[in-house]
């Protein structure tokens, strides 16, 4: 399973992103690099994406992972391209496109047997239940004719304590003993900080994926956390890399252009897209393992491919404009500390995890997902949004995000869509 760790030259970078193209080619899609696309994709043929040392569970994985949250229906080619490449990690959800990303996977491993064994798998379900741990993995495998996944994810996970019980993890051991899964942790969008510290303290998680990017990574409960699971010998992927803001509630727009601009001006001229040196900024931090990307087409997959291959590091003056450019877009940010701003509103409304939603809807093009999620909080909730005083929220939010506004357009939004879905 392993794979040795391939380096290439910076002139490789080039050959791959194809210098020329590259100023025409920005887009910037989701959850990913923009594209830099490659002027002859023959030539990215032998060079395979590195891997690195999952924990301590003994594996390597590649460094770039393929996000498959959306739909997958009609990329077999993406996915094989994909495995050509070396992006030989792939994630997947119970949930995604309503069990269509995992049927889509399934599809891939019924026609290519060989590839399922060189694949790290990753799967997961929204529950702790080992009742239903186990119908949502046994569907899952059925969906990815697949026999086992190589991680098991519990999916969202906001509070360690209360949701990775004693259950859960003889409910994982013995999944493990069945050969059905070889490794299991959890994923987490909210309140990272705590989770990671919190699940390093358990001693029987082997990875989990967090929300972590160049603007999270800078504060001290985050290298904290990060620090306490790399001692545990917890493989981490890293996913939200991008850390998109709200561009559109964004007070002073002059400023954000002009951070932006300079970012792109110094980037270009390095050889690489802002979204690539984002990628860069997080793969620059050794205890994580991988960066989980949506790549919903090949010319995605080839910048972030192309990324990945580079080694060129980012100099102190490239981090410094990262951190410039977060501080000047911090106050359209979530950062996904939902323990401060939801303990000072009354009915427990999930804030954090609807300016997710948002987030989806709005700067990820992902309306499908975003609507399906909003749909599944309690109508009690979806009903009192808009009445909510969330003014002490918004004093306490250290983005100082307008709450209120965002929890407004959330409801304008998705009430549509949601009455049309019912
Ligand atoms: S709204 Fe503010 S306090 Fe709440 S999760 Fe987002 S950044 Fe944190």
């Amino acid at each position: 399973m392993s794979r040795k760790k391939q380096r290439c030259s910076r002139r490789d970078f080039f050959k791959i992103t194809g210098a020329a193209g590259i100023g025409s080619a920005i887009a910037s899609i989701g959850n990913v690099a923009g594209a830099a696309a490659p002027a002859d994709s023959k030539d990215s043929g032998p060079k395979l994406v590195p891997t690195r040392p999952f924990g301590k569970t003994g594996e390597h994985v590649s460094i770039l992972s393929f996000g498959g949250s959306h739909n997958l229906k009609s990329k077999q080619l993406l996915l094989k391209q994909a495995f050509k490449m070396g992006v030989t990690y792939w994630d997947t959800a119970e949930r995604y496109s309503g069990g269509k990303s995992e049927q889509a996977m399934g599809k891939y491993f019924a026609k290519y047997p060989d590839d399922r064994k060189k694949i790290f798998l990753v799967t997961k379900a929204r529950t702790s239940d080992p009742e239903k741990l186990s119908r949502y993995l046994n569907q899952s495998l059925e969906r990815l004719k697949t026999t086992y996944v190589d991680l098991y994810f519990v999916h969202m996970v906001t509070n360690v304590k209360e949701q990775l019980t004693k259950a859960t993890k003889a409910w994982a051991e013995k999944a493990k003993a069945k050969g059905k899964i070889r490794f299991f942790g959890f994923s987490t969008h909210k309140n990272m900080e705590n989770c990671l510290m919190q699940g390093a303290k358990l001693g029987w998680i082997d990875g989990i994926m967090t929300s972590y990017n160049y603007r999270l990574m800078h504060t001290d409960d985050m290298k904290k956390a990060v620090e306490a699971c790399a001692e545990a010998g917890i493989g981490l992927t890293a996913m939200k890399t991008q850390a998109k803001f709200f561009a559109y509630f964004y007070a002073d727009i002059g400023r954000e252009n002009e951070a932006a601009a300079m970012l792109t001006d110094r980037f270009m001229k390095k050889g690489f897209t802002p979204e690539q040196a984002k990628l860069k900024a997080v793969w620059e931090n050794p205890h994580f393992a991988s960066i989980c990307s949506e790549m919903p087409n090949m010319a995605i997959l080839q910048a972030n491919v192309a990324a990945a291959l580079d080694q060129t590091d980012l100099s102190i003056q490239d981090r410094q404009l990262l951190d410039s450019y977060a501080q000047a877009t911090a106050p359209g940010y979530c950062a996904g500390c939902g323990n401060v701003c939801e303990s000072a509103v009354k009915d427990n409304v999930p804030i954090s995890d609807i300016m997710r939603y948002l987030m989806y809807h709005d700067e990820y093009g992902n309306q499908q997902r975003a609507t399906r999620l909003f749909s599944d909080l309690p109508p009690l909730t979806r009903k009192r949004l808009a009445s909510i005083d969330y003014s002490k929220a918004e004093q306490l939010c250290p983005q100082k995000l307008p709450i209120a506004r965002l929890m407004n357009r959330a409801v304008e939004i998705f009430s549509g869509n949601v009455a049309r879905r019912a």
